[in-house]
C-alpha cells in the first residue's frame, strides 16, 4: 500500500474531498509517476455532483481518487525507456477483455469491460504520487510545451473524433473541387474548453469554423476567439441567417437533444454530425417524421465519439507542439491554477473558465 494526499470521491453518490488514503500499486507497475498538472472537466463535476451514474469505484474501495488529465514526471523508473525527470501524459482508458480492447483500441470497446482511470473501477491522477505501468504512459518528448501538455486528453478526444469523421466522409465525395476541405462549414456547438480544442484541429484541417452558443460569451473568450480565428454565434439572435448556406460538419460538445436538432436541420447533403456532449439533466426533445425524412433523404450520418486510444495522444502532442510556436495565445485557455486542497473548484466553474488546472507541489 502507498501512502498518499489524494483528491477523492465516493462513486456514484458523489462528494469531494482533499484526503490521505492508502491505494495499493496495480501489478506490474514499472514507473513511479508524480503530477505536474491535472485538469478538471465536466466528468469530474459530475461525479463529484453524484450526477453520473455510470462512475464506481474501483473493487475493494469506498473512494474513487479522481482525475484523468494530467501531466506527470517521472521519480522511478525500471523500465529502460523512462529515466528520472522524463515527463509523461498516462492514458486513461485500460483494456478488458474483449477484441477491440486486445488491439489497442479499448476507446472503441465492445462489450463495456473496460476501465476509465478517475471514472470507473480505477483511481485516477489527482493523488501526491502513483505507480504506473509504462503501456499506459505516452512521452512528451518536447518538454518545451510545459503545462499544456495538460490539454493532450481533452485533446485527444477530438483526434479519434475527426478519425470517426474522417472515415465516414469517405463514402462519398465530400471534399471540394479542388481536393481540399476549405470552404467547407464546421460548425461546433458550445464554446468550453472541448469546443476550443474542436474548433483549432477543424480550422487546421481547412474548414471555415464557427463557435455557436445560445448565448454572448464573455470579452476574454472573443479575444481568444479572434486570437484563434474562429468565429462565434449567439444563435438565440442570429440562427436564421447565420446558418442559411448550411453546415457540413456539425459537432456538438453541448449535450442538449434540441438544440442537436435544431443544427442538424441545417446539415448540408451527406453531412455528418459527431455527438461528443453528454447531459444526462437536458430538457427532452421530440423527433417528428418530418426530421427523420430531412436526414434520410440527405444521406446525414449521426455519429457518437468517446475517448480515444494512445495513438490520439501522440497526435495531439504533435499539434500543442505546433500550435505552441503558431498560436502562443493558445496558452490562454488554461484561465486558472488552484491547490489540489481547493475543492471548491469541483462544484464551481472559475470565473471565465475555459479550462481549469490543478497545480501539484512537483510542477516547475
Ligand atoms: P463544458 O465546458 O461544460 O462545455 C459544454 C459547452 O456546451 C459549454 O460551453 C456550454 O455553454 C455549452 N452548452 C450547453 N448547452 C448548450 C446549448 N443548449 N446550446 C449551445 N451550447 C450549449 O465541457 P467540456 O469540458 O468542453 O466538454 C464538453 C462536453 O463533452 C461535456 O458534455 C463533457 O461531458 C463531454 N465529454 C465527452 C467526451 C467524450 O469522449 N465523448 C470526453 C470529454 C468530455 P455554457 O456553459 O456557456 O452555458
Ligand atoms: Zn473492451
Amino acid at each position: 500500500m502507498t501512502d498518499v494526499w489524494a483528491v477523492v470521491t465516493n462513486a456514484p453518490r458523489g462528494g469531494v474531498r482533499y484526503d490521505h488514503v492508502s491505494v495499493e500499486p496495480p501489478d506490474d507497475a514499472d514507473l513511479i509517476l508524480k503530477p505536474l498538472y491535472t485538469g478538471i472537466c465536466g466528468t469530474d463535476r459530475g461525479i463529484v455532483s453524484g450526477s453520473l451514474p455510470f462512475s464506481y469505484n474501483p473493487r475493494g474501495y469506498n473512494f474513487l481518487v479522481l482525475g484523468h488529465e494530467s501531466v506527470c514526471t517521472v521519480v522511478e523508473s525500471k523500465n529502460e525507456r523512462f529515466v528520472k525527470g522524463d515527463i509523461v501524459v498516462p492514458v486513461v482508458r485500460r483494456p478488458g477483455g474483449c477484441v477491440n480492447c486486445r488491439i489497442g483500441r479499448p476507446d472503441n470497446c465492445s462489450d463495456g469491460d473496460k476501465h476509465e482511470a478517475g471514472i470507473t473501477g480505477l483511481h485516477g491522477f489527482m493523488r501526491t504520487e502513483f505507480a504506473e505501468k509504462s503501456e499506459f504512459v505516452v512521452p512528451v518528448k518536447n518538454r518545451t510545451i510545459g503545462r499544456l501538455a495538460v490539454l493532450t486528453e481533452p485533446l485527444k478526444n477530438v483526434v479519434k473524433a475527426f478519425e470517426v469523421f474522417e472515415i465516414i466522409s469517405k463514402r462519398s465525395v465530400y471534399h471540394k473541387q479542388d481536393s481540399t476541405l476549405t470552404g467547407k462549414t464546421c460548425c461546433v456547438i458550445g464554446t468550453g474548453a472541448e469546443a476550443f480544442l474542436y474548433g483549432l484541429v477543424a480550422k487546421s484541417l481547412g474548414f471555415n469554423v464557427i463557435l455557436t452558443n445560445r448565448h454572448p460569451v464573455t470579452d476574454y473568450k472573443t479575444k481568444m476567439l479572434e486570437s484563434f480565428d474562429l468565429e462565434f454565434i449567439n444563435y438565440s439572435e442570429d440562427f436564421d441567417r447565420s446558418f442559411s448556406s448550411g453546415i457540413d460538419l456539425l459537432i456538438d460538445t453541448s449535450g442538449d437533444p434540441g438544440t442537436i436538432l435544431k443544427f442538424t436541420k441545417r446539415l448540408n447533403y451527406n453531412g455528418i454530425a459527431i455527438l461528443f456532449g453528454t447531459n444526462g439533466r437536458a430538457k427532452p426533445s421530440t423527433i417528428t417524421g418530418i426530421d427523420i425524412d430531412y436526414i434520410v433523404e440527405r444521406n446525414i450520418t449521426l455519429a457518437g465519439s468517446v475517448d480515444a486510444a494512445k495513438v490520439h495522444y501522440y497526435r495531439a502532442l504533435d499539434y500543442l507542439e505546433e500550435w505552441s510556436f503558431t498560436i502562443p495565445e493558445i496558452g490562454n485557455m488554461i484561465t486558472g491554477e488552484y491547490d489540489p486542497n481547493n475543492v471548491k473548484i469541483f462544484t464551481q466553474k472559475g470565473p471565465g473558465e475555459i479550462k481549469s488546472i490543478i497545480r501539484w507541489g512537483n510542477a516547475p
